[in-house]
């Protein structure tokens, strides 16, 4: 199947699974088309079927294939930034997934400001402690949050997380709950807190039943990325 017709048909299956859960199923569900490793056709591809958000992890990429990019769509970046990029991914994205520091936060409110544009981010949890990822701690996300709300360039809009890769996707759904719990908790006293991004590839459909409002998927929209080169195109 091409990139459109996965993309359409997720979307279908997506709205049955809001349908079906119990969880907040009035919300609407934002696919994100996760459109790293791949060319500008398919991006234009996929946005042309419909897709209204799309999801890059590095800012170089991304600013290279937006720039010939030609179409209408809300970028969201989904993968670690550095702070020394924090002033280019202000100009790129309309909403940046990634913050998980005090530090990052400040470049990225000080570049906002130096634009004069108020950035959408989400802060992105580490809830299953990996050392290896990125993420804040959840004993520390109650001062980042005073931090980005102290922030007056930052729109704090919700909460992101990746799951870590447990061989039975299962395991995930005890942390996809857990989320959920920590962002109605927070949302009862906020405005404009709305987005709560879990869910990649292999553990989507159990992200949505636990209460996931935005999936962030690539491999199941445009099939596996190329393993030898992360810097492999498909155009
Ligand atoms: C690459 C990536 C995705 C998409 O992963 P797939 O398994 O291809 O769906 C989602 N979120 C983040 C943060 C990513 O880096």
């Amino acid at each position: 199947m091409s990139a459109a017709e996965n993309f359409r048909a997720i979307m279908a299956e997506i709205e049955d699974a809001r349908k079906k859960r119990t969880v907040a199923n009035e919300e609407e569900i934002i696919l994100i088309a996760v459109t790293k490793n791949h060319g500008v056709e398919v991006m234009r591809e996929v946005i042309d079927a419909g897709a209204k958000n799309i999801g890059e992890n590095r800012v170089q990429e991304a600013a290279e294939k937006f720039q010939v990019l030609n179409r209408e769509v809300t970028r969201h970046l989904i993968g670690h930034l550095q702070t020394n990029k924090a002033k280019q991914a202000v100009k790129l994205f309309d909403v940046i997934q990634s913050v998980d520091s005090e530090h990052l936060a400040a470049a990225l409110d000080k570049a906002a400001a130096q634009i004069g544009k108020i950035q959408d981010v989400l802060i992105q949890v580490n809830i299953a402690r990996e050392s290896q990822k990125s993420g804040v701690l959840l004993e520390d996300l109650n001062s980042l949050i005073s931090f980005v709300d102290g922030s007056k360039n930052l729109r704090l809009r919700g909460l992101m997380m990746i799951a870590p890769n447990f061989s039975d996707v299962e395991e995930c759904r005890p942390l996809f709950r857990q989320m959920r719990k920590l962002f109605d908790e927070l949302k009862t006293s906020r405005n404009g807190f709305d987005y709560l991004s879990l869910g990649m590839t292999h553990d989507y459909k159990i992200a949505i039943e636990e209460g996931a409002n935005v999936v962030r998927l690539g491999t199941a929209i445009f099939g596996e990325r190329s393993l030898l080169n992360g810097n492999h195109r498909q155009v």
